[in-house]
């Protein structure tokens, strides 16, 4: 396993594709904050296969469906978990932050984003999104 706290399936592309994130560094960063935030953390979406981000209506260019995956959406559904995870994010080097809002008014889909994409595949740095 390549991930202390997430496992493959969890990486893994929701379709049932296989495919993955393995990338080390992003993985690493990522343990970080879970490590940081000190609680379990969900994820709503790792990895991506083009035809999966496309199905769900993904970015064109998102960070989930690249060739080395490096995105992930960390489930949250409440203000202070928020407030927690989006800290341990900046503390923990992201450079590529989303903080979702409610979905047709409903708050069961909040997540937060984050990505280590970088300029070589058109990704801007220092964003919070
Ligand atoms: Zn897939
Ligand atoms: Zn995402």
């Amino acid at each position: 396993m390549s991930s202390e706290y997430f496992t493959d399936a969890e990486l893994s592309c929701r379709c049932g594709c296989g495919f993955k994130i393995t990338n080390k560094v992003f993985l690493r960063k990522l343990d970080f904050v879970r490590e940081d935030v000190d609680e379990p953390l969900i994820l709503n979406s790792a990895a991506r296969c083009k035809k999966h981000n496309k199905s769900i209506g993904g970015a064109r260019n998102s960070a989930h469906a690249l060739a080395d995956p490096v995105a992930v959406d960390i489930r949250c559904k409440n203000s202070r978990l928020r407030y927690k995870i989006v800290g341990a994010a900046y503390r923990e080097g992201f450079r590529r932050i989303e903080v979702s809002g409610k979905r047709k008014g409903v708050n069961t889909m909040a997540w937060i984003h984050v990505d280590s994409a970088t300029e070589d595949t058109g990704h801007q740095q220092d964003v919070l999104f």
